[in-house]
């Protein structure tokens, strides 16, 4: 089986993938960059974010695991201190890798010179104003009016986004069993020429929400914490993706387990 580990470059995430690749190479595993069938991503949240999209146009074909040499992490479930256990899954399993997958977000920036920008998140999207000033957008929810907002931005969120920045701006925890994405307001304004929902709103598989932004010289959209500048935009289109990201699951972990861990800490 083809595989690649990708680390964040700390001394401890060096030396566990030095370790990973060492062992899983004396098993007949063959590193191979460009077209692997697993992704191991050793470090955090972060690392995986960044080894998701470096293999964005393989999703197809890839799966990931991920293994933290920091704090606990949501994609990152397996710790340095678990290392042999993990190895002797892979090994175990060998090319019959089972598999979990989560829903992706598909955002489209169309410019008013006809220029697009096409990207994919599995965190969130967050769209908002370059300069200090609010955005100001029409917001359309399957194609019919939905409200005129005004604030700091709006953030689409997947479900296993949810408990990342969505959660921190009162969004709901949504279970990645759910195909559905949420928009999640930052700050907005509420007066009587612009009125929003002011709820976290949940959105089904089929339907697309349009923002067409006022003024639209200067915006950034964010990509799981990469940021895309924007100038001159006509519309920006969200959607849950067609595709999804595949996850290698070695061992089932709870989603709700997982959150409890988490922010609320062992009940013992
Ligand atoms: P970072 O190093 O600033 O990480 C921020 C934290 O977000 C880390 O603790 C990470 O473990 C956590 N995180 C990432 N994905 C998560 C998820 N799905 N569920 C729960 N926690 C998660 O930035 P980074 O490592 O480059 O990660 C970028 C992500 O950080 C963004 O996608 C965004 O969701 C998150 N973030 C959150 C806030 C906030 O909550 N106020 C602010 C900035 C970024």
């Amino acid at each position: 089986m083809k595989f690649w580990v990708n680390n964040n470059g700390k001394e401890e995430s060096v030396q566990a993938a030095d370790k990973i690749r060492r062992e899983l190479i004396a098993h007949d595993f063959v590193l191979d960059q460009k077209a692997p069938s697993l992704v191991i991503s050793v470090g955090g949240d972060g690392t995986l974010l960044s080894t998701f999209h470096a293999y964005i146009d393989h999703l197809d074909t890839v799966k990931f695991v991920a293994l933290h040499t920091g704090h606990l992490g949501f994609y990152s479930d397996w710790t340095d201190d678990e290392i042999d256990e993990l190895v002797a899954r892979i090994i175990e399993q060998g090319d019959d890798i089972p598999a979990t997958s989560y829903p992706l977000i598909d955002v489209e920036i169309d410019a008013k010179d006809g220029s697009v920008i096409k990207g994919t998140a599995i965190n969130e999207v967050i769209v908002r104003r370059l300069s200090a000033l609010t955005l100001k957008t029409q917001v359309d929810i399957d194609n019919e009016y939905f409200e005129s907002f005004r604030g700091d931005g709006l953030c689409f969120a997947t479900p296993t986004g949810s408990t990342a920045y969505s959660k921190s701006i009162g969004g709901a925890l949504i279970h990645p069993k759910v195909n559905v994405f949420q928009m999640v307001e930052i700050a907005s304004i509420n007066n009587r020429v612009y009125r929003t929902i002011s709820s976290p709103i949940v959105i089904p598989a089929d339907q697309i929400v349009h923002l067409y932004p006022q003024d639209a010289e200067d915006y950034v959209v964010n990509f799981d914490g990469k940021v895309v500048k924007l100038k001159d935009t006509e519309c920006i289109k969200a959607q849950l993706s067609p595709q999804r990201a595949q996850f290698a699951q070695y061992r089932h972990r709870h989603f709700w387990t997982r959150v409890e861990t988490a922010f609320l800490g062992k009940n013992d």
